[in-house]
Formats: C-alpha cells, structure tokens, sequence
C-alpha cells in the first residue's frame, strides 16, 4: 500500500519521455462493431466519425459476420459463458476437442492444441519442448511474441539475416553439434507485408536436419490457393513440423492460439506449456465461432479469392498514383513515407478524410522506414476502394509527394 511521491514521480518522467519522443500511443475508440466501416470517436471526446477501416487484421470480413455470430449465440446459450477453469482440471469441452480436430484439418497438421491467444501459444511452445541441448535458429524480423517464447526457453539461441537464407545455412552448419536445429520464422511478416521463403527453408532443414516453426499468425485462412497459409503458398503443406497461429486475426477475430503440428510436440505442450496450464480455458462462445469459421472456409475460397482481388487492385492503384509501395503478395500494403512526421501529418489527413489508417515508425519499423501500413479485407469492395483512393491522391497531392521516389521523398522530407 506504499506509492511514495518519489516512485510516483519516476514514473511520471517516463511517461512524459514517451510523449516528448512522439512514441505515445492513443487509442481510438470505436462505437460500432468492427467492419469495413467503422464509427470512430478520435481524438477521445471529440464527434463520432464514420471512416473507412484499411488498418484491421479482419483479412476475411468474419469478426461481424452473421453465421459466426450466431454460431457464438448457441454456445453462448447451450455450453455456457464461461468455465472457470483452466483445460486440464474442469475446463475442456467436447468443443474445443472439435476445434483442435478442425484446426489439424484445416491446416493438414498431425495434432492441435488451444491456448488463449497466439502470444500465449509462443510464450509456451518453445519451452515445452526443447532445452539446452537444443538450438533456436530465428529470422531477425520475427514477432515480438516469439522473442519473449525464446527467452523463457532454455535453448540456445541464434538468429539470421531476414529472409536470408545463406545467412541461415551458415547458421544451421555452425549449429551441427546439437540435438534439435529449429528454425524459427513468421509466415507473413507484419510490417512489410513479405512472406518467408518456405520451400527454401524447408530444403535447408531437409539438408540440414533440421525442423521449421512458422507462426502463420498473418496468413492462416487465406494465402495459399484454400487460404492453408504460407505452406499451402510454397507448396509445403504437411511438411513444417510446428505451427503457431491466431483466431484473432482472419479467422473471427475475437481470441485464441494455437499450436499444431508433430503430435508429440503437441503433447509435450499439453504436459509443459505454462500458459496452457495455468490460464483459463477459451470460453465456449469462441470456440464455437471459430469452429463457424472454418466451416466457412473449407466449405468455399470465396472470401479469400475476394481479398485477393481488392489487394491487386489497391496494390495497383497507389502504384500508379505514384506513392512508394512495398512490393509482396499479402494483404498488407506499406505506403512508404521514410519520415516519422510525414506519417503522422498524411495519418491524420487521411482521417479528416474519412480513411481510418496509422502511421508507424521507429521503433514499430526501423529508424528512417516510416510508413502507413494499410490492410485489405474481403469486406471491402472495389468502389468503397476507390474513393479510399482518391482521398489518398488528395493527401499525397498536398504533401507532394506523388511520383517521388525513396530518394525524392527523403530529400524532400528527411529521414
Ligand atoms: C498477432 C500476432 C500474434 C499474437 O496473436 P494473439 O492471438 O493476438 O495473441 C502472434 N504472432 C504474430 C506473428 C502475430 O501477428
């Protein structure tokens, strides 16, 4: 019961140094459910606004759909709102039984297992089944979940060069000493939009003995031809032996992770995995929503087919009206601007604009990588991206930056 003015004090300086660094973040509240269409109350206090959302993780347009929410109503009635229990005392129902036999089938993986999100899934994989004998080998980009799974693990630890995979084979032939080479990497990159050369470090592992962990956090649902995620992408299905990923992302978007692949693996979290033993169970309405979801997409690619789609076509369309976009495959699209400020002004411009979309920039990208990070979903339409457009035309007119290259932009606005 002890807060003295002096700790109260330290800990005021260090939130004004967040703000006086420009690194302080606010929230936007929004008064609607989350759409394509949002209603935003930014900054806090001020109008509801009514804005186009191009900066969700709702890549299929399921977190508001009819089905999934009515899926979660029956369970909602018929298992209950809670349990009150972690899995392995009173907590698992024949549903999240379903929804790990879904998951495996969706992802063509030997055995799943739940936890409450996918940080909780990273922060509990590692440890559960590798040790000291054992080597981490992870892309230096990888999520921040997956560095603090790392360090709760006993593994040694070792990374390489994003996405380089001489870099990772000298690593996998220094590490030929121990018992487990993992390598370690996201599907889909968040902030850049790129994706992991899949069959190349599946061919690395095969030379190397090694095995390859890939949290597919950003593509489960649709990269691939049926929306598997990065492996169906490079055509290694089946082939990588763990995979992380979320249902709060594309498929629903409300909570929960997982852990699939090699089903001892998956044991061995049943048996170790912290956050699986010691934090509640997934509560039944997500459960059966997520389970609605999959039924969703394995019964048609529409969705994923549709995301695509608008991804060309808004890929094309800031392309040719001359903004700097980061090249890639993936629904997330990074319009780059290199300077902080710059990403805030066109930020906030684009809001007043009714276009709803954050700047990021150090240390969310690296220093001089200022961007607006926009994401597609399948909820959006191809008119509702056009006027998205032109409202990004007119922004990038003001600042002049249409038709600048990297350079042209950083003469014109520094780093
Ligand atoms: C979002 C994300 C997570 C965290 O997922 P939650 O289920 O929200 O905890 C983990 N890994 C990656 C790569 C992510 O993008």
């Amino acid at each position: 019961m002890a807060y003295p003015s002096a700790i109260r004090e330290v800990h005021g300086s260090q939130l004004s140094e967040i703000r006086e660094q420009g690194l302080y973040k606010e929230e936007r509240y929004i008064h609607s459910p989350q759409s394509a269409r949002i209603q935003v109350e930014y900054p806090s206090g001020a109008a509801v606004k009514a804005v186009v959302n191009l900066c969700a993780n709702n890549y299929l347009g399921l977190s508001s759909h009819p089905d999934v929410i009515q899926a979660a109503h029956a369970a909602l009635d018929e298992r209950g709102y809670g349990l009150s229990s972690v899995r392995f005392i009173c907590g698992t129902q024949d549903i999240h039984r379903e929804l790990e036999a879904a998951l495996s089938a969706f992802l063509g993986t030997e055995d799943t297992i739940l936890f409450p999100s996918c940080m909780d899934a990273n922060a509990g994989v590692f440890e559960a089944f590798l040790g000291s004998e054992d080597v981490i080998i992870s892309d230096r980009l990888v999520h921040a979940s997956i560095v603090d799974g790392i360090r709760l693990c006993k593994a040694v630890t070792d990374t390489y060069k994003h996405a380089n995979m001489k870099h990772l084979e000298q690593k996998l032939e220094e590490h030929q000493g121990k018992r487990v080479r993992l390598i370690v990497t996201d599907g889909v990159f968040s902030m850049d939009g790129d994706m992991a050369p899949l069959d190349e470090i599946c061919s690395l592992a095969d030379a190397y003995d090694a095995m390859v962990f890939v949290d597919d956090s950003h593509a489960t649902g649709f990269i691939g031809r049926t929306g598997r995620g990065t492996p169906e992408h490079f055509g290694v299905l089946g082939g990588i032996d763990v995979i992380t990923t979320t249902l709060g992302k594309a498929l629903g978007g409300a909570a929960g992770g997982c852990v699939s692949g090699r089903k001892e693996v998956v044991e061995l979290c049943r048996q170790r995995a912290r956050p699986y033993l010691f934090s509640n169970t997934m509560a039944p309405p997500l459960v059966a929503g997520a389970l609605k979801v999959l039924e969703i997409l394995s019964s048609s690619t529409a969705r994923r087919d549709k995301l695509e789609e608008n991804t060309e076509f808004w890929r094309r369309g800031l392309t040719e009206a001359g903004f700097v976009v980061k090249q890639g495959e993936s629904p997330i699209v990074p319009v780059m601007l290199y300077n902080a400020r710059l990403s805030q002004d066109v930020a906030r411009d684009l809001f007043a604009e009714g276009i709803y979309v954050i700047g990021f920039f150090f240390p969310v990208v690296p220093q001089g990588q200022a961007r607006i990070r926009t994401q597609l979903s399948a909820d959006h339409d191809i008119p509702l991206l056009e006027k998205a457009l032109e409202a990004f035309e007119r922004v990038g007119e003001k600042h002049g930056i249409l038709g600048l290259d990297k350079k042209g932009i950083i003469e014109k606005f520094g780093m």
